[in-house]
């Protein structure tokens, strides 16, 4: 196994607050990832290189052991499944709720339940569980858009605000998960470099820690 640590990051929103957190951690790319279309990057640790890459990509590269460590939203992992994975650290950031939601005023089907989403296996776990029937269709995007167009009677998505849903005439309804980031280690890299992971994990756990015992301005 190489001496190196290869870290995988989220691309998009999670990358935004995961480099300060990385930088808070002692972590910092060489170089600006903004203005490059690079997607492996030196850091100033020399045996530490970060690889950007999809969010729904990370759990995979950190389970065949591409990549040792990942940061990763718990949606992806739950949509994913946990195997080959440890998930030792929360990393407080992007916080967010996965949740059902349907068209604002009307109550949910009662017979077979249409739902429209891009984690279908969250959702048929989920429906499974409350003993709903659902027939589950696959989206990649817009998930907002299916009951509107008569795809959907419900869809299961990302809240935060709840101003995307707002926007298109829908409402919250159930809550399936809270969501936040966490930190991934692929099993065989957590026996065979834990000499170079428990520093990193200290250094990130101290690092979230920080901000959490620090007063909101
Ligand atoms: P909001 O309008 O604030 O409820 O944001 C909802 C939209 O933003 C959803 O469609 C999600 O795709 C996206 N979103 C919000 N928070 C997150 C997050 N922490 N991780 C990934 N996507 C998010």
């Amino acid at each position: 196994m190489s001496k190196q640590l290869i870290l995988a990051l989220s691309k998009g929103r999670i990358l935004d607050e995961t480099l300060p957190l990385l930088a808070d951690a002692g972590i910092t790319p060489v170089e600006d990832l903004s203005k490059s279309r690079k997607l492996l990057f030196d850091t100033n640790l020399p045996d530490v290189k970060l690889v950007i890459i999809r969010a729904t990509d990370v759990p995979t590269y950190v389970q065949l052991g591409a990549a040792d460590v990942g940061i990763a939203g718990k949606d992806v992992l739950l949509e994913h499944g946990a195997e080959g994975l440890y998930e030792p650290l929360d990393l407080d950031i992007a916080r967010c709720k996965l949740m059902t939601a349907g068209v604002t005023g009307q109550s949910p089907a009662k017979a077979r339940r249409r739902v429209a989403t891009k984690f279908v296996n969250v959702a048929r776990r989920y429906y499974a569980e409350q003993g709903i029937q659902a027939e589950v269709i696959k989206l990649y995007g817009a998930m907002e858009l299916a009951p509107l167009m008569n795809l959907a009677d419900e869809i299961v998505d990302i809240v935060d605000t709840g101003n995307t849903l707002r926007a298109n005439g829908m409402e919250p309804r159930e809550l399936i998960a809270y969501i936040s980031t966490r930190l991934v280690v692929n099993k065989a890299a957590m026996t065979m470099k834990h000499d170079r992971i428990k520093p990193l994990l200290a250094r990130l756990e101290s690092a979230v820690k920080k901000r959490q015992t620090q007063p909101i301005e």
